[in-house]
């Protein structure tokens, strides 16, 4: 790719910054500059030598800017997305793409209309632990699999920022959910979700989620837990996955883990062990004869290429990776789990 494009961020927090030092790493793209509403943050981006632009409108009437990165709280996101658009910009925006499928769905109609690019930084599709959970569920390893479960555990609770407040797009099912959701749908292809219960988990904050536990039930019968804690001290592993001849383990994002399969169905014959405070056969744990352990298989993955689509649409029109249809159905899946822990129940649906 000869020709460099160039992008500015919107929003130079944690993110915005992330991104800044991202986009450092691939020649065919380079940062015009930034702007943020926080002095301080302006100040900060000035002393790092980054130019920052005087306002957003500013920044939308740079002739030469290709695209804008969107780094902003979540409930800013559809308005600064509409107006780069209308300003003849493609958009990169950060997750969650927006606060609902309302929302959404206007964004995607102003991306059809100005004929730009729209998509979101679904970074954690490149996640190694994701991608060897997903080699192992796809490549039927485990036999026909019927549980994947998907947590992330911290104890530091719900960041106390804007994070914390519904108005803004706080909580943990639009932060981390959106990520281990998206995971959860993409790995599961070409499945539908029919049911949907949510428990939320409330520990350190009333105001919004700072924790949920969600069960996902898939038209074949395949089912899928995701939990995201705040208030874990003692995190559980990161993929726990099921099927009819073995299970598999992803302990952690550096991909420890293994595989145990059956070696030999036909030896039954379990000893009883002494459990607690009685005998049991049919928690007994294997012996070796009939069992083997593997290593987890070896995955490659570059998170790189989201910015390499990027550039392949807006250069060559390429097709999106992260597409509209794969984000309403993801936005689908937030608001039904959000009428779950309204109403309590089980909701039916097609997903
Ligand atoms: P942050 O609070 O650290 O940064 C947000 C910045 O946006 C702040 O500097 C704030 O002053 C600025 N801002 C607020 N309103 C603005 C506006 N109208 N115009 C311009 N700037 C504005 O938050 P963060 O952690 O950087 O999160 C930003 C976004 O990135 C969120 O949508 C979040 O969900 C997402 N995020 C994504 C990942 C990922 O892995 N993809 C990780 C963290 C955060």
């Amino acid at each position: 790719m000869a020709k460099r494009l160039n992008c500015a961020v919107i929003g130079y927090g944690g993110m915005g910054s992330w991104h800044v030092e991202a986009i450092k790493n691939f020649k065919f793209l380079k940062l015009s500059g930034i702007y943020d509403i926080d002095s301080k943050r302006t100040a900060l981006a000035e002393s790092k030598g980054i130019h920052v632009y005087p306002s957003l409108k500013a920044l939308l009437a740079d002739p030469t800017l290709d695209f804008v990165i969107i780094a902003t709280p979540n409930h800013v996101h559809k308005k600064i997305t509409l107006a780069a658009l209308a300003a003849g910009k493609h958009v990169v925006c950060e997750k969650p793409v927006a606060m609902n499928v309302r929302e959404l769905r206007e964004m995607i109609a102003a991306a059809k209309k100005a004929k730009r690019l729209f998509t979101v930084h679904k970074n954690r599709r490149w996640d190694r632990d994701f991608q060897t959970a997903c080699k192992v569920i796809n490549s039927n390893t485990l036999g026909p699999a019927f549980m994947i479960e998907s947590r992330v555990h911290g104890s530091r609770g719900i960041p106390g920022d804007w994070r914390n407040q519904k108005r803004y797009g706080g909580g943990m099912i639009l932060d981390w959910g959106v990520h281990l959701l998206d995971q959860v749908l993409m790995m599961t292809l070409p499945r539908k979700i029919t049911a949907v219960y949510v428990q939320l988990t409330p520990v350190t904050n009333e105001n919004c989620d700072d924790g949920f536990r969600v069960n996902l039930t898939f038209n074949d019968g395949l089912r899928a837990y995701v939990e995201v804690g705040t208030s874990n001290f003692i995190e559980l592993p990161r993929w726990y996955l099921c099927g009819e001849n073995g299970t598999a383990i992803v302990r952690n994002w550096a991909c420890e883990g293994e595989i145990v399969k059956v070696s030999d169905w036909e030896n039954r014959d379990a000893v009883p062990i002494q459990a607690g405070a009685g005998l049991t056969k049919t928690m007994a744990p294997r012996t070796d004869d009939t069992i083997r352990r593997y290593p987890l298989p070896k995955v490659t993955c570059e998170w790189g290429d989201f910015y390499k689509n990027v550039a392949a649409y807006i250069l060559h029109g390429k097709p999106a990776l992260v597409t509209h249809e794969q984000l309403v159905r993801l936005m689908t899946l937030v608001e039904t789990i959000f009428t779950s822990a309204k109403t309590n129940s089980v909701i039916k649906c097609k997903i």
